[in-house]
């Protein structure tokens, strides 16, 4: 089990009454849910579970936003749902990645049926978890995703040191799959030097 540390400083954001929905250029980005049980210290997601109904899907490309869209309840069903609406040349995206925690192979193949594409996973903490996500991407592979479909998040600048970070992108490169950034602060262009040094960013 990795540690998991307290929220440090800076607050959890309010979830939104409001459904977020919007529709931009054939692209349409739209929230289902808000929340996550976690609380990690880099993240501002709250730990309250909100679930928003499906709108209408008019985007070619339709951007999930949830942080952790697998929490909600049901979520095959969610999955199934999604997949049912859909019309032909729709595809679906998690923005945010799929968490590890809550993956089985039943939601690959449903995710893989209902048509997501650019799959991610998020793997934020250190080499305990490489296990767990070998497993999902095993998961992913055996529902029909190629690695080069696949991209796994890895935070920077934050706890886990750089050279830990460069043994996870090791692992990457060894399992075939893409890499997809995430900075510890909300941004690169604020980014705080706090955990690594202005060189090692
Ligand atoms: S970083 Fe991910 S797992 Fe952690 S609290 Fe935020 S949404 Fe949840």
């Amino acid at each position: 089990m990795q540690t998991r540390l307290k929220i440090e400083s800076k607050g959890r954001r309010k979830p939104d009454d409001k459904q977020f929905n919007d529709l931009k250029d054939g692209v349409q980005r739209v929230k289902l849910s808000e929340g996550c049980p976690y609380l990690c210290p880099y993240c501002y997601e709250d730990d309250k579970l909100k679930v928003f109904p499906i709108p209408e899907l008019n985007g070619g490309i339709i951007k999930i936003l949830d942080m952790n869209f697998l929490w909600q309840p049901k979520i095959i069903e969610r999955i199934n749902q999604l997949a049912d609406m859909r019309i032909r040349g729709q595809f679906f995206e998690a923005t945010s990645g799929f968490d590890f925690r809550f993956m089985t192979q039943e939601i690959a193949y449903a995710l893989k049926k209902a048509k997501f594409i650019n799959i991610r996973i998020a793997w934020d903490w250190g080499l305990k978890d490489q296990y767990k996500i070998k497993d999902v991407l095993n998961m992913f592979f055996k529902a029909g995703y190629k690695p080069n479909s696949i991209g796994v998040f890895m935070i920077v600048n934050w706890k886990i040191p750089l050279d830990v970070c460069d043994l996870k992108l090791d692992l990457l490169k060894v399992w075939n799959v893409g890499v997809c950034d995430c900075c510890f602060d909300g941004g690169y262009s604020i980014a705080i030097p706090e955990y690594w040094t202005q060189t090692q960013r």
